[in-house]
């Protein structure tokens, strides 16, 4: 087989006072994610969808929010791990596409930065990564004041 897909999804709950980091870029918000981790929700639904295209299971096989070792960790220190079990089973990456689904703050200036970060702990083009932004119109989509990525 030369192809695989896979797709990931993730929510969390935002509070005040937490940071809000998405694809590894510190984003001035009132609110952040409540996580184990630092609720990188792009990186851990870009992590589901390269453990979901081999059949590996989901991020919480792996780090569980129960292991105090992952309290606080950087989830692009998780993707590099994730990208280390596809790059040990042969398979390279095509293209990644992403979407962020938050109503505020926007954050179509912080793309850039996150595409970078992305591309390069997956050792690819920035050309080859893609992230894009849309809010909720709204809509509570998972739940009071929460966020969603998909990818
Ligand atoms: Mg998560």
């Amino acid at each position: 087989m030369s192809h695989r897909i896979g797709q990931g999804y993730d929510i969390h709950k935002l509070v005040i006072g937490r940071e809000l980091i998405l694809g590894g870029v510190k984003i001035p918000s009132k609110m952040g994610p409540v996580a184990h981790s630092d609720g990188d929700v792009l990186v851990h639904a870009i992590c589901d969808g390269l453990l979901g295209a081999l059949s590996l299971g989901d991020i919480g096989k792996y780090f569980p929010d129960s292991d105090p070792k992952f309290k606080n960790i950087s989830s692009l220190v998780l993707l590099e791990r994730v990208w280390g079990m596809v790059k040990e089973k042969g398979w390279e990456l095509v293209n990644l596409d992403s979407t962020v689904v938050l109503q505020e703050p926007k954050i179509f200036k912080y793309i850039p930065k996150m595409r970078n970060n992305l591309s390069k702990v997956l050792g690819t083009e920035v050309g080859n990564i893609s992230v894009k932004a849309t809010t909720s119109e709204g809509l509570k989509s998972g739940g009071k004041d929460s966020w969603r990525c998909g990818f």
